[in-house]
């Protein structure tokens, strides 16, 4: 069956419904309608709209991963004992280029070095900075 989902990332301000199959979930999401656009994503029709806003929040989520399994020290365990980045330690933005930076609290130069050849080889050159 045919599903609209509102969802609101957590990578911007954008709010959109997208649609998909309660019958096959892991098919790809497709964007609906694109209900408030943040300043970053004005102008995209929903499709580019939808994409942009996926793609930033999908390389975010795969970047916090990255670090979460390589650097223990900013990661925490939830109650059901899930891995998951530690927000006091680790904050991140988008800058003008829409590139993803992460700051790691304290980061060790050679820890920000390794994460970030890791996080380079995973998701691309360019597409990611590690700050500390
Ligand atoms: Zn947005």
């Amino acid at each position: 069956m045919k599903k609209i989902t509102r969802w609101s990332p957590d990578t911007c301000d954008c709010v959109i419904d997208f649609e998909w199959d309660t019958d096959n979930p892991d098919l790809p999401h497709v964007g609906k309608e694109i209900v408030k656009a943040c300043d970053a994503h004005k102008g995209n029709d929903v499709s580019n709209g939808y994409a942009k806003v996926l793609d930033e929040n999908q390389r975010k989520n795969k970047a916090f991963k990255l670090i979460t399994d390589n650097l223990i020290d900013y990661a925490k365990l939830t109650d059901r004992g899930e891995s998951i980045i530690d927000r006091e330690k680790v904050s991140y933005y988008f800058d003008a280029d829409r590139k993803l930076v992460i700051t790691a609290k304290d980061i060790k130069n050679q820890d920000k070095t390794n994460i970030q050849a890791i996080i380079d080889l995973n998701i691309g050159t360019d597409k990611v900075i590690v700050n500390g």
